[in-house]
């Protein structure tokens, strides 16, 4: 293992090995680098936060782990598969819905109910209807949002579409939650509320997460606060 070169977390460290490592991540957009050899290292069951100013690369990071865009140079491995467009066991990771993401606007179909918002990673695996319907009805509970099932998302508040994000990312049991300014359209109660559910849910289903964050209150849920300036993450592979 080469695992020393970025640091180490603790005697812990060979028994929980890094589900996720981004090395060296590069990535330009014309002329402008917005990534400049990003590093990062993340454990199973771990929370991060990125905080940095605007523009210092932090959502295009996200991206590029989720797998929408792609770097320039550099690595990303995820449960020891390298993230790549021509790694068929990467492209079987995302499907599997290891890797999910909760966005500042929610992302939700505006034309599915809230309960199919739901679902809909889960059809897209062709898991079996019944199975299905339990799984969904669980998370909806778990996330107080049974009562609000057949909405749609336009008759939702902000708060309750966050949390049907949060349930619609959970559905398919991933290894690792990306989150960018997911309080960052809420107000400070909603916000409290999404974070606790955020730090309860990850706890309880052992699900790591990385999170994007401005407000310094929803970093304070994660273990570890990592600052991005200029496309570099400030000791992200200590
Ligand atoms: P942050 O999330 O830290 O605010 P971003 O990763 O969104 O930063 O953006 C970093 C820089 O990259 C910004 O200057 C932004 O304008 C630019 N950028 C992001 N995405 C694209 C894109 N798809 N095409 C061109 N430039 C982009
Ligand atoms: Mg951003």
């Amino acid at each position: 293992m080469k695992r020393a070169k970025f640091g180490s977390m603790g005697a812990d460290e060979s028994a929980n090995p890094a589900l996720l490592e981004v090395r060296g991540a590069e990535k330009s957009y014309g002329r402008q680098r917005v990534l400049d050899g990003a590093s990062l290292v993340l454990h199973r069951g771990q929370r991060v936060a990125i905080m940095g100013p605007s523009g210092s690369g932090k959502s295009t990071l996200l991206n590029c782990i989720a797998g929408l865009e792609e770097l320039d140079a550099g690595e990303i491995r995820f449960m020891g598969t390298v993230m790549g467009k021509d790694s068929k066991a990467a492209v079987t990771l995302l499907r599997r819905g290891e890797i999910t993401s909760i966005f500042q606007f929610f992302h939700l179909l505006p034309t599915l109910r809230a309960w199919e918002n739901v679902e809909f990673p889960l059809l897209l695996q062709g898991v079996a209807k019944d199975e299905r319907r339990n799984r969904v009805q669980a998370l909806l509970e778990e996330v107080g949002l049974t009562h609000r099932s057949d909405a749609w998302p336009s008759e939702l508040s902000g708060g309750e579409m966050q949390r049907l994000a949060i349930a619609r990312a959970l559905i398919t049991e991933p290894a690792l939650i990306l989150a960018d300014e997911p309080t960052g359209s809420l107000d400070s109660k909603n916000s409290e509320r999404i974070l606790g559910m955020l730090m309860e849910l990850t706890g309880r289903h052992h699900t790591s997460l990385l999170m994007v964050t401005h407000d310094a209150e929803a970093a304070e849920i994660c273990q570890t606060i990592l600052q991005m300036s200029d496309g570099r993450l400030l000791d992200g592979a200590a």
